[in-house]
């Protein structure tokens, strides 16, 4: 079995796969092109173009990543090659992690602290109860139930929603446009947890974000196309005037790096992050990825990604 892997940390996985896997050939994608042909397996993270088109062999791509944009997007994609994508593999606690640092923040008001230091402001904020302030979760895949999981023990009432039905422990799970509607118009906090698809790009636009209550807040650590930027830092409102937002915490955005001259990187109620939520964990996602490569050789069944839908 030949295997070519291309991550910002092919040392390891190439190390890891090879451990594991001691009959295979496992290539890193700077090894000679030569070497690279033939490979039956792309394990891969953003693969450069003609890496995906040099193969002609190729019985599955394993996208070491929940999201599959990037792949899915690529014009050298060959088309007819099953693709699997990674499910939680330790990635749900560090997103959860990450999206209960969010809530925190604006629930227990380290935004308006964090404002009210340069004037050495000594003003305490009320704490509500956390059953006043539910959080909204977009999306309830392998990663976004993880979130909503761990927003439902840390004591706030969650509400959820995804593509198809749900039913989910503690969980209040709405599907549909009037779902989505009715779960903004109840939540303090909304998190985007949804892939990058047509169907879910620009899905917090300015009617939806103002649905949300006033000094509601939007975190989003699920891709940059989920929100139009424009019409989110229309409702942030600009310098100290407070728009119908009170802030938001965002991992991802339209284009990235965010470009330095972005007006999010200026404003005061914008906490970004690099695209940092949910890196992969090697040792969490290395039997995963076995067991994808069993699975393929063996020819069992496996949930592949359907690029129709996008995700
Ligand atoms: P999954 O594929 O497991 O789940 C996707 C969820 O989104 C499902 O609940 C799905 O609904 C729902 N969904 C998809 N399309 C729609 C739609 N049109 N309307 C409503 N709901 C929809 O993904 P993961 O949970 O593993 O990951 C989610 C995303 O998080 C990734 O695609 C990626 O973009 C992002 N991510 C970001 C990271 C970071 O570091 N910032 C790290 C990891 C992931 P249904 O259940 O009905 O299919």
């Amino acid at each position: 079995m030949k295997i070519v892997v291309h991550t910002d940390q092919a040392d390891q996985w190439q190390a890891a796969l090879s451990e594991a896997l001691p009959e295979a050939t496992v290539l890193k994608s700077d090894a000679p092109a030569q070497e690279r042909q033939g490979a039956d397996y792309l394990a891969v993270w953003k693969a450069p173009g003609h890496l995906l088109a040099e193969q002609r062999a190729l019985k599955g791509i394993i996208n070491l990543g929940a999201g599959v944009d990037h792949l899915l997007a690529s014009p050298e994609r060959p088309a007819d090659v099953p693709i699997v994508k990674l499910r939680d593999a330790g990635m749900g606690e560090l997103m959860a992690d990450y999206v209960l640092y969010g809530v925190l923040h604006f629930y227990r008001s380290m935004d308006r602290y964090s404002a009210q230091q340069p004037g050495a402001q000594w003003q305490p904020h009320e704490v509500v109860e956390k059953a006043q302030w539910p959080v909204g979760v977009l999306g309830l895949g392998a990663i976004g139930q993880a979130v909503a999981s761990a927003l439902d023990q840390a004591g706030f009432p969650v509400l959820g929603w995804s593509r198809s039905p749900k039913t989910l422990k503690n969980v209040r799970c709405l599907h549909g446009e009037a779902g989505l509607d009715e779960l903004l118009g109840q939540v303090q906090s909304v998190v985007t947890i949804l892939p990058d698809t047509p169907a879910t790009r620009h899905i917090l636009n300015a009617e939806r974000l103002a649905r949300l209550p006033k000094g509601g807040s939007v975190i989003n650590p699920g891709r940059g196309g989920l929100i139009d930027e424009d019409a989110l830092l229309e409702a942030l409102g600009s310098g100290e005037q407070e728009g119908h937002l009170r802030g938001a915490l965002l991992d991802v955005f339209s284009e990235e790096p965010l470009p330095a001259a972005h007006p999010l990187w200026q404003h005061p109620r914008v906490l970004i992050t690099p695209h940092m939520a949910a890196p992969t964990p090697l040792a969490d996602a290395i039997d995963q990825v076995i067991s994808y490569l069993h699975a393929f050789e063996a020819g069992d069944a496996i949930a592949t990604v359907n690029p129709s839908d996008g995700y």
